[in-house]
């Protein structure tokens, strides 16, 4: 049975790519040196594959910002903007590439980055490819082809990995109107058949080929592109042995398509959807291979091999040993390097500890699956076994997971632990009492500057320079400098800044029980930006307050209304590593009692607005249609349950980031908010209508200016957003804040923004 691997993380093991590129950026160092280091991560993956002796060896996973942008790189879909970066003095290709990335602003030039989305339902970003009317390609950049050849240097004949063609336009958008991208196929085809080609020519004998919406939902159209392209693809290429690779998701109705794509392999998610591999299975034609994606690619568990040991001889049994393939569900980019790397027993204990693997680790479970599927398998092999299952066992009845008390209280929830106690129209009335707002009142989402100075407080902290007392001290002063100062320029609702927070989930799950931390579990996110999720490995429980004593003490400071600041049930599910022996939806409820415990004390506390942040609702949102109603259920019920703990005249609010609502609203009015704040004004208001068509009832504050970039808008123009949201919106459901928190902004900037934004305020309630 042979082994594939889909793709390797590329950040380095000790994030040597983000280190050089962001040097490279600051001109702090060259191009050669940043070629250096790529070749060296490349080499180190390629090797550290060979050795575990996976058989089928990835290359062009490496990338040195995004795999979608290296695509539209090598096929020349390079948009008009940047074609004179390019022709600037000491200009090469990398600097194009990272000009598409990231925006270009040099000598006179001043071109603004490609956009960039999520990948499918990660938390990875994407350059999303852009398409014009007479699009046209060719192979600019010949990466996949080099590296090929870089790897063949190594003796390790790899299999290029390529996004499909379909996959790749499906990817993209177009950019003007009047053509559809999915008709560029006949323009982008030949330049695959370019490449592989050439690839040929060096000696490959395999090639994979992504196409991830095969796992989606596909119109007619899209499903005939597919037959036809890969048509195309085996005639021209009749011999070329082709991996079609599936991820994320169950083929589902489009089993029988993938199926019968003249193919050699077919790659299949059977962590994501174990469900799916006997439809599979029966679809299959004779000669081709299945690819069983059981290892998982995207969180930190080390693998159940008894479970995928019976998945792997069921398929054996049917389709014989010479038609399986092990491999990870999809690839491991989206898992951090190495386990290895941990190295601090106080941070992640051994017991938790033995419970993991990283990419490297899965590499070899990869294997060592292989093995013990053979007819005959080592001693060594079986000693393997025996201690995966020790490990796995240690974790199903390890009382660090579980907690009875949680378990019998998720158990107890009512249906009125979900609902508050009066429906909108009614709280509204006494909060309007107790709160004696003005209309159009005006917040802001919650943090402030992180400057430097603040988080090297943090930084200190750690190393111990300053103590627990001292770092307390500077946070407050920072605090109170930031009330003062928000009094002064009248904003109505004002907020701690969140100071003490390194981040909006990290801040949480260090005082939540059932948490752990890495120290090097990074995983990118996109471009040079990685993440450290934190990994929640039991029941969730709040053994104490965790955000009151900073809310209070800011509401001490002031005579106005602080609002209290949390990270919803949901936000903090997605941005973590979740265990997977219970559904995520249980997590998920776990976490909400927690969260709802928060709130209660707050408002004991005298907090009376309290706003639970859900920027990752939308995100979470299953890929397939079918699935959404379920995941919204329960999605939604988390949050009320951390939401409805409160009295009616306490305010509960909560905010997302830029978000498509369309197909959500319902669900988004069932979170019966009192009030709720959006990022809309890069839309320039747009994402309002959805809210108005829906006549969504309760209180509403579109962002009024972006806070992505440092500009410094003005209140005409701040007017302008409002006045076009009084158009569709009712005045007194209005609020007033920008798009998001103001973390990565700097002071100067806030300060002149907001103040323009509370002028804007008054300005549009003095003509109501
Ligand atoms: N309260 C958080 C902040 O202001 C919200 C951030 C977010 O939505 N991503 O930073
Ligand atoms: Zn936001």
């Amino acid at each position: 049975m042979l082994t594939q691997n889909l793709g390797y993380p590329r950040i380095g093991s000790r994030r040597e790519l983000k280190k050089v590129c962001e040097n490279y950026w600051a001109g702090k160092t060259g191009l050669k040196n940043v070629l250096t280091v790529g070749k060296y991560i490349r080499e180190e993956n390629w090797l550290l594959q060979k050795e575990a002796e996976i058989d089928l060896i990835p290359s062009n996973d490496f990338s040195f910002y995004d795999q979608v942008l290296d695509h539209s790189l090598m096929f020349g879909a390079i948009p008009k903007r940047y074609h004179e970066v390019i022709s600037q003095k000491g200009n090469t290709e990398l600097d194009l590439y990272f000009a598409m990335a990231r925006g270009y602003q040099k000598d006179g030039l001043d071109v603004v980055a490609m956009e960039m989305t999520k990948w499918f339902d990660t938390n990875y970003h994407y350059i999303v490819p852009e398409f014009y009317k007479d699009q046209q390609f060719k192979l600019f950049s010949t990466k996949v082809i080099d590296e090929f050849y870089e790897a063949k240097q190594l003796g390790i004949v790899s299999k290029p990995v390529l996004l499909g063609p379909v996959s790749y336009l499906l990817l993209g958008k177009e950019k003007e109107a009047g053509f559809d991208r999915i008709d560029l196929i006949k323009n982008l085809l030949p330049v695959y058949f370019d490449i592989l080609n050439k690839l040929k020519a060096l000696g490959a004998e395999w090639v994979q080929f992504d196409e991830p919406f095969l796992a989606l939902d596909l119109s007619e159209k899209q499903q005939e592109v597919f037959k036809d392209t890969y048509k195309q693809l085996r005639k021209e290429f009749p011999f070329l042995k082709i991996v079609l690779a599936t991820y994320f998701e169950r083929l589902g109705d489009n089993t029988q398509l993938a199926a019968i794509l003249p193919v050699d392999v077919l790659h299949v998610d059977l962590v994501r959807a174990p469900q799916q591999l006997n439809e599979v299975m029966e679809h299959l034609p004779q000669k081709t291979i299945l690819s069983l994606g059981v290892v998982d690619g995207r969180n930190i568990w080390k693998n159940d091999f008894v479970n995928s040991l019976v998945i792997i001889k069921n398929a054996k049994d049917k389709l014989g040993a010479d038609r399986v393939w092990i491999a990870p569900s999809c690839s491991l980019i989206h898992s951090p390097c190495d386990l290895q790397n941990e190295t601090n027993d106080e941070v992640l204990t051994p017991e938790i500890k033995q419970w993991l693997a990283f990419a490297r680790q899965k590499i070899n479970e990869v294997v060592l699956l292989s093995n013990l599927s053979e007819d005959v398998v080592s001693d060594s092999s079986l000693h393997q076994l025996a201690k995966n299952r020790q490990a796995n066992e240690a974790r199903r009845t390890s009382a660090l997971i579980h907690n009875p008390a949680i378990k019998q209280r998720v158990s107890a929830i009512t249906e009125n632990d979900a609902k508050r106690i009066s429906a909108f129209p009614a709280r509204k009335e006494q909060q309007q009492q107790l709160l004696n707002l003005p209309l159009f009142a005006t917040t802001t989402i919650g943090s402030f500057p992180q400057t430097a100075e603040v988080r090297s407080w943090r930084a200190q902290l750690k190393k111990g320079a300053i103590t627990p007392g001292e770092y307390n001290k500077l946070i407050a002063t920072e605090t109170e400098k930031a009330i003062k100062w928000q009094e002064e320029i009248g904003l109505d609702v004002l907020v701690h800044g969140e100071f003490e927070r390194n981040d909006m989930v990290e801040y949480f799950g260090e005082q939540l029980a059932g948490f752990t931390f890495t120290q090097n579990g990074w995983v990118q996110s996109y471009g040079s930006r990685c993440v450290k999720p934190p990994v929640i490995y039991g029941d969730v429980s709040r053994p104490q307050p965790m955000t009151v004593k900073w809310s209070a003490y800011a509401q001490s400071l002031t005579s106005k209304w602080m609002k209290g600041m949390l990270t919803g049930p949901v936000t903090i599910l997605q941005w973590s590593f979740v265990r997977n022996d219970q559904p995520r939806s249980e997590t998920c409820t776990q976490i909400a009692l927690a969260i709802r415990d928060e709130v209660c004390d707050l408002e004991s506390a005298g907090i009376k607005i309290i706003q639970i942040d859900e920027p990752a609702i939308r995100e979470g949102l299953p890929l397939r249609r079918d699935d959404r109603a379920n995941y919204l259920d329960w999605a939604v019920k988390a949050f009320r349950i951390s939401a409805s703990g409160v009295q009616d005249s306490t305010q509960i609010h909560t905010h997302m980031c830029y978000s498509e609502f369309n197909d959500i609203i319902k669900s988004i009015a069932d979170m019966d908010v009192d009030v709720i704040t959006i990022e809309t004004s890069r839309s320039q208001m747009e994402l309002l209508d959805v809210f108005a068509d829906f006549k969504y009832p309760n209180e509403i504050g579109p962002g009024v200016y972006d806070i992505h970039s440092p500009r410094v808008p003005n209140r005409e123009e701040m007017i302008r957003l409002l006045k076009r949201a009084q158009a569709v919106i009712p005045d007194a459901q209005l609020w007033v804040n920008p798009d998001c928190g103001l973390k990565t902004r700097g002071w100067d900037e806030t300060q002149k923004a907001l103040t323009e934004m509370v002028e804007a305020a008054k300005a549009v309630r003095e003509n109501v």
